[in-house]
C-alpha cells in the first residue's frame, strides 16, 4: 500500500486523508502476515484499546524515579552497533497497526497489535533495565522496560510476567506469556515504544526496529 505511518502528532491534512484511508481498509478486517507481505484477513479483531492509564502512568513514573540512571550500565546499547530482536517467535498478525486513528486518548493507535494465542513467549526487542512488571489498567498485565536509549517499550495484555522490576534484561530475553489482560478484545501483544517515559511519546515501533535489523513486517 503507497501510504505510509510515521508520527501521526506531525499530521497534515495529507497525512490524515491517509490515516483516514487505512482506518477505511482496516474497517473491512485486520491485517495479517502473509508470504508477500500484509494482506486482508477478515478472521480475527483481536486487538485492543489500551489508551492513557492514570494508575499505570503514575506507577511508571514513580517506578522510573527509583531506578537509578546507571542501572543499564553494560547493557548493550540498542541501535548500531546493537540490533534488536522481534518480540514474537511463531507466526503472528497485525490486527491493528501504529497510528491507525480511532478512540484513543490520542487519538489514534500508539503501538502495534501482534494477535498469537494466549500463553506465546514474548522476548524483549532490546534490551535495558524493567521500571514496571505488574498490573498495568488498560495495559493489562504488562512488563516495561527502560533501553539505553532513553526509549522505553512496554509489552501489553500479558497472561504471565516473568520478569521482576528492577531486573536487567538482555536483547531476546523471555519477559513472559502473551495473552488478553487489560483492555483487549482477543489475545494479542500491544507492543508500543515510548521515546520518553509519558503517553503519547510513541514512535512507530515497525520503523525504530526495522532501522535496528529486526522487521516486524
Ligand atoms: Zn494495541
Amino acid at each position: 500500500m503507497g501510504y505510509d505511518i510515521d508520527s501521526p502528532r506531525q499530521a497534515g491534512t495529507t497525512r490524515r486523508d491517509a490515516l483516514g484511508m487505512a482506518a477505511v481498509l482496516l474497517a473491512g478486517g485486520a491485517l495479517s502476515m502473509g508470504a508477500t507481505g500484509p494482506r486482508a484477513d477478515s478472521g480475527s479483531d483481536d486487538s485492543c484499546t489500551a489508551t492513557y492509564d492514570p494508575e499505570f502512568e503514575a506507577a511508571l513514573a514513580d517506578a522510573d524515579g527509583e531506578i537509578p540512571e546507571d542501572a543499564d550500565r553494560g547493557i548493550a546499547p540498542v541501535g548500531p552497533p546493537g540490533r534488536c530482536a522481534l518480540p514474537l517467535r511463531r507466526r503472528y498478525r497485525v490486527t491493528t497497526r501504529y497510528g491507525v486513528r480511532g478512540n484513543w486518548l490520542a487519538g489514534y493507535h500508539t503501538g502495534i497489535d501482534l494477535a498469537v494465542p494466549s500463553g506465546t513467549a514474548v522476548y524483549a526487542v532490546g534490551g535495558g533495565v524493567v521500571v514496571l512488571a505488574r498490573w498495568s489498567g488498560a495495559y493489562g498485565n504488562a512488563v516495561t522496560i527502560r533501553m539505553p536509549d532513553g526509549h522505553f517499550v512496554v509489552y501489553a495484555h500479558l497472561s504471565r510476567i516473568g520478569v521482576r522490576k528492577g531486573a536487567r534484561v538482555h536483547t531476546g530475553a523471555w519477559l513472559g506469556s502473551s495473552g488478553a489482560t487489560g483492555r483487549a478484545t482477543g489475545p494479542h501483544l500491544h507492543l508500543e515504544i515510548r521515546a520518553r517515559r509519558h503517553y503519547g511519546s510513541d514512535v512507530n515501533p515497525v520503523r525504530y526496529l526495522a532501522r535496528r535489523g529486526a522487521r516486524l513486517w
